[in-house]
């Protein structure tokens, strides 16, 4: 059942109560959610496990048993694509592989990408109009943020939204595919999680020019017909509403108008992995036209508890549209055997359809076992 349609079963079951008009309590228990209902995913991002169609078959058998549904398998790192690709440059074609076995053995398989990045050198040589610039003039072609691998393209370049539609369309259209995971949908960080900010030995009290996201040509000339006014001009582009909302709705358009029309043509789930501070990568998800989003809940970056897992799918609850779908997103490797129990456990009661462990890697024997036993599997 439905977040929505319970809360609203709950409020018609107690007044049905009080009013004496409900007579069949056995009725109402069958509807009441449960933990066994959860629907579980798992991000898969390495192979080396899966030598044999044997070894994957084994692999996919045994976290079935433990409460899994649908896997995640990254099949295009913004480099190569783990699929047969005629636009991308190949590597082992997983997908493929995956898909297989997963029918065999009875697990959903939706096809994991990374969005935005796009690294591959002969892009950056041919197109190094299609990436983002920052208000200091940087291209992240040649001088990406934080990281080399931070080449973010422009959502509003036609050129990005060709490339992109075109190689979604091949990916959607692989027999056997259940759906497609956009990764990375969203514009670089202006503010760090605030405990990944002493990583890269950096304070951000505030949005600075090197991080700020996206003054390139078309962009500026985009908000100058639609504002009058040259965003490289803003005093302070952070408080500048219209300035703000065109970076929101940039990446809104590029996923409703472009995007999801592609996947949905194939008839294929479509979803994403969010983020809980979807202000400083400029990412509205809960306007985004999705089957259902995976907030990436991994508390310790933002220095916070189980209280704030909670509360970020109670916001997803009450945002986003009935007809999605709420999935936990959680970091295996910050919590213990129990603690990941507690977590499966606090994300059900907050609201979340299921959850989604990052990642296949991280799950120890430990974590397997806790988990199979907070769903009540074993
Ligand atoms: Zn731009």
């Amino acid at each position: 059942m439905k977040r929505r349609n319970f809360l609203k079963f709950l409020t018609l079951s107690t007044a049905a109560l009080l009013s004496g008009q409900l007579t069949n309590i056995n009725c109402m228990k069958q509807q009441v959610r449960r933990i066994t209902d959860m629907k579980n995913w798992i991000w898969l991002y390495s192979y080396e496990k899966f030598d044999t169609d044997e070894s994957i078959f084994n692999y996919l058998s045994e976290i079935k048993s433990f409460g899994i549904h649908a896997l995640l398998p990254q099949v295009y790192n913004s480099k190569v694509a783990h699929y047969q690709s005629s636009r991308l440059p190949n590597a082992e074609p997983m997908l493929e592989r995956i898909i297989a076995q997963a029918k065999r053995v009875g697990l959903e398989v939706h096809a994991w990408i990374w969005t935005m990045p796009c690294n591959m050198e002969d892009i950056v040589q041919q197109h190094p109009e299609w990436y983002v610039v920052n208000r200091l003039d940087e291209s992240a072609a040649d001088k990406p943020a934080y990281v080399n691998h931070y080449k973010f393209l422009c959502p509003n370049q036609p050129g990005v939204r060709d490339f992109l539609r075109g190689n979604l369309e091949e990916l959607a259209a692989i027999e056997g595919l259940d759906g497609v995971h956009f990764d990375y949908i969203r514009f670089p960080d202006v503010i760090l999680a605030v405990n990944l900010q002493p990583k890269y030995g950096i304070v951000q009290d505030k949005e600075y020019p090197q991080y700020d996201y996206c003054y390139c040509d078309v962009c500026r000339d985009s908000f100058r017909r639609q504002a009058g006014i040259d965003p490289l001009t803003l005093k302070v582009p952070a408080t500048h509403e219209a300035w703000v909302r065109f970076r929101y709705d940039s990446i809104t358009s590029l996923v409703n108008d472009v995007l999801i029309p592609v996947v949905r043509s194939k008839q294929r789930h479509v979803f994403a992995a969010v983020f809980p501070n979807w202000q400083h990568v400029r990412q509205e998800w809960w306007k985004w036209n999705l089957d259902s989003v995976m907030p990436m809940l991994y508390h310790r970056y933002y220095d916070a508890g189980y209280d704030w897992i909670q509360s970020n799918i109670r916001y997803a609850v009450k945002t986003l549209p009935s007809s999605a779908s709420i999935y936990s997103g959680l970091e295996v490797k910050a919590f213990d055997e129990h603690e990941l129990g507690v977590a499966v456990q606090k994300s059900f009661e907050a609201g979340a359809d299921g959850v989604s462990l990052f990642s296949a890697r991280g799950m120890t024997d430990e974590h397997w076992r806790a988990f199979a036993a907070t769903l009540k599997i074993r």
